[in-house]
């Protein structure tokens, strides 16, 4: 029998009434033997996660300030879950012992790590499964960089006798034993580690959506879903916003080819979508795109000067400005007397006037400027490099609706051509590419 890695989003545990769902899933199938939980999400759209409650009471630790009333409702939540789910289990000591340490100037990651290490004790304690804390498996060097092959040996070692095991998600230990937690969402890539580790057949991450849509659904109504998707086009996508799976989830699995199915905890029946490797991604999508995403605050800098196409090392002067900044860029379409630059607009905050002028000193351009309130979108697709005339069809369906379009930029493995618009012009871009490729491509 094959083994399963499940990892559930925090909207999927956010109270009794998913974790009850949460354990028919899997209990349904003997193979679900790892389960990784986030912490509580939210139950309403203005509800607050414990996740951010957590940061909350570090924040106010730090400024010396009173914790216990977001403190308590920490607890209440989790005691809420507890009795609603009627199962005997005190997690007093925990708490007791977390309000102090927080209390006391604990790390940040630390405070967040929280959130899933209680949420894990809950639903061990539910499903009868043994608690296996991440801290003893999940190894970053003291860098807060984390080691995937260290990783992966202690983790085998560990799990190798456990027969079905809850590890919660999203954080582990430096070398020097303080918790680091991934970046936010990061419970998606824990479970990934988990599959890796117990050579899984398959990673299950279970959310509150019925798999990876084509479109961002707060800007696209009710877009279709993705029913498979390779590894390269949903790195490109989750790096450009599309929320659904950390974008470094992928890691863990993709070298040793464990797809990922991305499953609704409010459907199970749905199919969801499979994440997998170009070689067995044979379901090709319907539409010539897989999926866009986009964000919104880039800014560019936008340097013209004739000749600019014959001065050998020009580009090379301008990054190396940006690089001793700490700028890095994430596009750089050029003509032949321009050339531009998009990064994320934060990380020139503060020092764009000496970055301009040491750029004017070291290439004398033209023109210099620096462009803000910049979205880039990312039309993404495998199906798109046997297709011709993909970027003026965008074009066209941008300027029709009367769009602006800063930047048009095919990237170089052609999975992905790179839009830049106006932030304000962000949603209907969004739509309007939809439109285009999805709505009339059916027939
Ligand atoms: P979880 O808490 O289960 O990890 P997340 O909130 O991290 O869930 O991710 C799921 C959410 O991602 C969805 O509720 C949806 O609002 C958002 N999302 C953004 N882009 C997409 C997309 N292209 N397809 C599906 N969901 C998307
Ligand atoms: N609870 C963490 C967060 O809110 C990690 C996760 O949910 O994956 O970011
Ligand atoms: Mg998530």
């Amino acid at each position: 029998m094959g083994v399963r890695v499940v990892k559930f989003g925090g909207s999927s545990l956010a109270d009794a009434k998913q974790f009850i769902k949460v354990k028919d899933i899997i209990k349904a199938e003997k193979s679900r033997r790892y389960v990784v939980p986030s912490a509580p999400g939210k139950r309403f759209s203005d509800d607050i996660k414990v996740t951010d409650m957590l940061y909350e009471c570090h924040d106010l630790a730090s400024n010396n300030k009173d914790i216990s009333k977001v403190f308590n409702k920490i607890i209440e939540r989790y005691n809420g879950i507890i009795s609603d789910l009627g199962i005997d289990l005190s997690l007093d000591a925990d708490y007791t012992e977390i309000k102090e340490k927080l209390v006391n100037h604990a790390s940040r990651d630390f405070a967040a790590s929280r959130g899933e290490y209680l949420n894990g004790k809950i639903l061990a304690s539910y499903l009868g499964y043994e608690f296996v804390d991440p801290a003893e498996m999940i190894v970053f060097d003291d860098k807060g960089v984390f080691l995937l092959d260290e990783t992966v040996q202690i983790m085998r070692r560990r799990l190798k006798n456990i027969e079905n095991a809850v590890i919660p998600g999203f954080y582990g230990a430096m070398q020097n034993g303080k918790v680091k937690t991934f970046s936010r969402g990061g419970s998606d890539v824990t479970g990934s580690i988990v599959a890796r580790s117990v050579n899984a057949d398959i990673y299950e991450n279970w959310t509150d959506v019925s798999g990876f849509l084509i479109a961002d659904p707060r800007i696209v109504d009710n877009p279709k879903v993705i029913k498979v998707i390779t590894y390269k086009e949903l790195r490109e996508l989750s790096y450009m916003g599309a929320t659904v799976l950390h974008e470094d989830a992928i890691f863990p699995v993709r070298t040793v080819g464990i797809p990922i199915n991305i499953k609704n905890t409010n459907d199970p029946d749905a199919r969801g979508t499979m994440i997998v490797s170009d070689d067995t991604a044979e379901e090709m999508s319907k539409y010539i795109i897989t999926g866009i995403a986009g964000k919104k605050g880039f800014a560019s800098i936008n340097i013209e000067k004739a000749m600019m196409n014959s001065e050998l090392g020009f580009g090379r002067k301008v990054l190396e400005v940006l690089e001793g900044y700490g700028i890095s860029f994430e596009h750089m379409p050029s003509g032949i007397d321009t050339m531009s630059i998009v990064f994320n607009s934060a990380l020139i905050k503060g020092k764009e006037s000496e970055v301009l002028s040491q750029i004017r000193k070291r290439v004398n351009p033209d023109h210099i400027e620096v462009e803000r309130n910049i979205a880039v979108l990312a039309v993404v697709g495998r199906g798109m490099r046997k297709t011709r005339g993909i970027a003026a069809r965008i074009f066209a369906a941008l300027s029709h609706a009367r769009v602006n379009v800063k930047m048009i930029d095919q990237g170089s493995s052609e999975l992905n051509v790179i839009v830049g618009v106006g932030e304000q012009d962000f949603e209907e871009a969004t739509r309007k590419i939809y439109e285009m490729f999805v709505l009339s491509g059916e027939e």
